[in-house]
């Protein structure tokens, strides 16, 4: 296999911090525990929201990717997931801020309008940010959404594999958001 030929999926995204990953995680169980048939809930490492999608592009689009990012110039922001919402046809359970800051819609549109510019793959439907919690979830949620806070400061490129446990994503790339001015709580 030459591995600049072969087809690598890839996605940009926000990616949690350890605290904020343990807060989704623990609202994740909180859900799965009262859905009425089993669900299969996102491992703790993979819990990330998406920016955009480029599915299977090869190692040079990739270093593309990685060029295009470095344009971006988004402020880091904070915002706070708050909302349970189902997309009933992937049977997909996510959590969603229900406030979007206009600096995270800036580094989405930033982010894909450079990819488009580059003639490399990106997002034609509108940003829809969530955090996939479980899949083949039958029921959307009725409780009620505890807020979790999060301060997003960077932004990452991924790299999905799949693998014999399930799939694992890579970071093959982090770009800090802006004027950082971000305390430690
Ligand atoms: P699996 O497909 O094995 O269940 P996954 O969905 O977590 O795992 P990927 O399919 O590689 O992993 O998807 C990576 C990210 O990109 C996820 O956030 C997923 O929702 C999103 N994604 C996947 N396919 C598309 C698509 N066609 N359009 C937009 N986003 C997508
Ligand atoms: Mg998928």
């Amino acid at each position: 296999m030459h591995e600049h030929r072969a087809s690598l999926r890839c996605f940009f995204a926000f990616w949690p911090d350890a605290d904020t990953r343990l807060a989704i995680a623990r609202q994740r169980d909180a859900l799965s525990a009262t859905q009425p048939s089993p669900v299969r809930p996102m491992r703790d490492e993979n819990l990330h929201l998406t920016l955009v999608f480029l599915g299977n592009i090869n190692q040079q689009q990739l270093h593309q990717a990685q060029a295009v990012a470095e344009q971006v110039r988004a402020q880091a922001f904070e915002w706070y997931l708050d909302r349970y919402g189902y997309f009933p046809r992937p049977k997909v359970l996510h959590y969603q801020p229900s406030h979007v800051p206009a600096a995270a819609e800036d580094c989405q549109h930033q982010l894909n309008t450079a990819l488009q510019a580059a003639g490399l793959p990106h997002e034609q439907r509108s940003w829809v940010p969530h955090v996939t919690l479980l899949r083949k979830a039958t029921a959307a949620s009725t409780r009620q959404a505890p807020r979790v806070r999060w301060r997003v400061a960077e932004f990452v490129l991924v790299v999905s594999r799949q693998q014999a446990q399930g799939v694992v994503y890579e970071p093959v790339g982090r770009w800090p958001l802006l004027n950082a001015l971000l305390g430690n709580n």
